[in-house]
């Protein structure tokens, strides 16, 4: 069966493991390295970078998910896990995982409006999907390989490239799992070529 995991050192875990589950596939929090063997892709949930950043390095995380990422399984970072993915973070000399030909500014919406929902229409995914945003970073620019897949307010707040996706808003905070069940269709997707 389809697997996926969550990121379960800090941040927003239990609101994916739901929605994975409503999508019909099985859900696993991650809190060891050895975990990765079992699964077929997984999300990165937000919470608060630099702290899920200590506490990938302290549980030796961070060459296992850029492996994990390399073998070809798909990454899905929301938020904090999209900053975690892009290979530069403006204001910042070095990056996380560095998975995403993109740099991102965090905080990007200033401390008036820190949260607030948007409707976006997000390419291949939705028309209308309401968009929660939390302390949100944004996208400030991509390399030609990454697909953008929405903006708000002319920055950009969801990507693909390949078989990673990020989104600078939580989709599992909504009733509305499309976000989540796109990212379930390119792992069932990636079991299938990686088989192949
Ligand atoms: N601003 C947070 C950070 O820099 C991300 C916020 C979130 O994940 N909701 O990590």
């Amino acid at each position: 069966m389809t697997t996926i995991g969550v990121l379960a050192l800090q941040g927003a875990v239990r609101e994916h493991i739901r929605s994975i589950e409503e999508c019909g596939v099985k859900a696993v929090e991650i809190k060891r390295v050895e975990q990765l063997e079992d699964i077929d892709g997984i999300i990165l949930p937000g919470g608060e970078s630099t702290t899920m950043r200590r506490l990938i390095d302290s549980y030796g995380f961070l060459s296992n998910l850029q492996d994990f990422g390399k073998q070809g399984k798909p990454i899905f970072g929301t938020c904090a896990g999209l900053i975690l993915m892009a290979d530069a973070i403006e204001g910042q000399e070095n990056a996380h995982l560095g998975l995403m030909n993109m740099k991102v500014a965090r905080n990007a919406f200033g401390r008036q409006v820190a949260s607030f929902e948007a409707e976006l229409a997000i390419n291949q995914i939705a028309e209308d999907f309401n968009a929660v945003f939390i302390r949100a970073p944004y996208i400030v620019e991509v390399g030609p390989e990454v697909d953008v897949l929405t903006t708000y307010n002319e920055r950009i707040v969801a990507a693909q490239q390949g078989h990673y996706l990020c989104t600078a808003f939580h989709p599992e905070l909504t009733d509305d799992n499309r976000v989540v069940a796109y990212f379930v269709e390119m792992v069932k997707k990636s079991i299938q070529t990686l088989a192949s």
